[in-house]
């Protein structure tokens, strides 16, 4: 007996269906328009790298590298790359950097703006919002160390959320995590606090405490929660330079009209982060899927890679999470046009004329949906209404004769009869009358 596979996607993982694609060109379409209005190039580097390369550049402790790294279980024994070991990419900046590093990039002009969008892979206990793969559009400014650029791309992500008509829906939260000169005093402070109260804290932030004290700032844990309260504050112990550079963060904000949150308790999950921390999370949810956009500035992590040390910030926005709150709001989507003309013919002698003008309008660059397979009129013009197409041909035994066609505005209701021979220009004239209306 024939052994039955399992015909589900992976858990954690999902198809794009063709009934999907409206809203994802949609929202992908607005996405790319914003990064290239900032005068950012499209960069798209490998979906797997050498693990080395995140476990240097998102931190050996962090949850990303140490649980939800998607190892490929596979060392590559080839002469030169022996012991080689790969991971799916989990975020985008690593790569980024990486590719910043290989191409030289810090003597191309500054800044480099650099923007991508595609699948990221993280293992985790999927969960609704949550998943093992997931699309990002990633968004980074390399060498300029400006706070009015931590502005100008937290308006970035503003604007797209005012275009998917979500701003009512999300609360931009803020926060500055210092540097490498007051941070260490920050977590000195903090891990002092909390060690007076560690028999309180969750099994977790008892680890955390030791690995990773900022960490316990985001612990949704109502213990947690409570002792967060009493927290010393990042804020009360940034150096000057860095209460400055926040300081001008917040102005610029101000100015842009993005409407934000002061957040104490927003770190990141990634180790890189240094100076502005900031989230775009949906308003009503609080559970740790309600974040749809989350970045900050990286000032240390290309020296962390390289020996070439340049500024950096940026941002990447969850596409599922964003995509889930446009279908919830009820956004008019606009519809795609799958094609330029639905061919319908109507018999065997119809179906090779068709062919003919099949062939000629394909060949000057129309789009034409043809099922061949399908005889009647009725279930012709509705799968020519279904799929949205503006102009139906009509080819039956009696226009194969005539060699004529009936072209039907399907959007209009109307036909007319012409000559097969005039088909091209008939056609050509009324699209573009119907792309620019008078
Ligand atoms: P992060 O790099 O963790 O800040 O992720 C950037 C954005 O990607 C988040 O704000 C989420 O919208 C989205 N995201 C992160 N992890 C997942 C996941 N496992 N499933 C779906 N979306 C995710």
């Amino acid at each position: 007996m024939v052994q039955k596979i399992d015909w589900r996607a992976p858990r954690g993982t999902h198809d794009i269906l063709p009934a999907d694609e409206a809203v994802w060109r949609f929202v992908m379409g607005i996405i790319e328009r914003r990064a290239r209005g900032f005068g950012m190039g499209r960069i798209e580097t490998p979906i797997f790298e050498r693990a080395e390369l995140f476990q240097r550049s998102l931190g050996e402790t962090t949850d990303v590298v140490t649980k939800e790294l998607f190892e490929v279980n596979h060392y590559v024994t080839e002469v030169g790359e022996e012991g080689t070991h790969y991971a799916l990419r989990p975020e985008g900046t690593a790569s980024i950097l990486r590719a910043y590093l290989e191409h030289g990039m810090h003597v191309w002009p500054q800044p480099i703006k650099l923007w991508h969008m595609g699948p990221m892979f993280r293992a985790e206990r999927p969960q609704k919002g949550r998943y093992r793969q997931f699309w990002s559009a990633g968004f980074e400014v390399i060498g300029d160390a400006d706070p009015t650029v931590d502005a100008l791309l937290i308006h970035l992500a503003w604007q797209i959320m005012g275009d998917l008509a979500l701003r009512d829906q999300i609360v931009v939260d803020i926060n500055s995590i210092g540097d490498n000169l007051c941070r260490p005093k920050y977590r000195k402070a903090l891990v002092a606090y909390y060690q007076d109260v560690r028999e309180q804290l969750c099994p977790t932030c008892q680890e955390r405490l030791l690995k990773n004290p900022l960490r316990l700032l985001d612990c949704k844990e109502a213990s947690c929660t409570e002792l967060k309260a009493d927290a010393p504050q990042m804020f009360d112990h940034l150096c000057t330079n860095c209460r400055e550079h926040f300081r001008v963060v917040l102005e610029s904000l101000d100015e842009l009209g993005v409407v934000y949150d002061l957040n104490p308790n927003l770190v990141r999950g990634l180790d890189y982060y240094t100076r502005t921390a900031f989230e775009i999370r949906a308003k009503d949810d609080d559970g740790r899927q309600a974040a749809l956009t989350g970045g900050g500035r990286y000032d240390n992590l290309l020296g962390e890679l390289s020996t070439k040390s340049t500024a950096g910030v940026g941002f990447a926005i969850g596409i599922e999470r964003l995509i889930e709150k446009v279908i919830a709001t009820g956004l008019e989507i606009p519809n795609l046009q799958t094609a330029d003309v639905f061919l319908i013919q109507l018999g065997e002698r119809a179906k090779k004329a068709s062919f003919n003008v099949l062939a000629k309008l394909t060949d000057s660059g129309l789009t034409v949906i043809c099922q061949a397979g399908q005889e009647g009129l009725k279930d012709q013009l509705g799968l020519a209404d279904k799929a949205r197409v503006r102009f139906a041909l009509i080819i039956g035994q009696r226009e194969a004769l005539d060699e004529t066609v009936i072209v039907r505005d399907m959007f209009e209701a109307t036909q007319e009869t012409i000559l097969q021979k005039d088909i091209l220009k008939v056609l050509t004239d009324r699209i573009s009358s119907s792309q620019n209306p008078q």
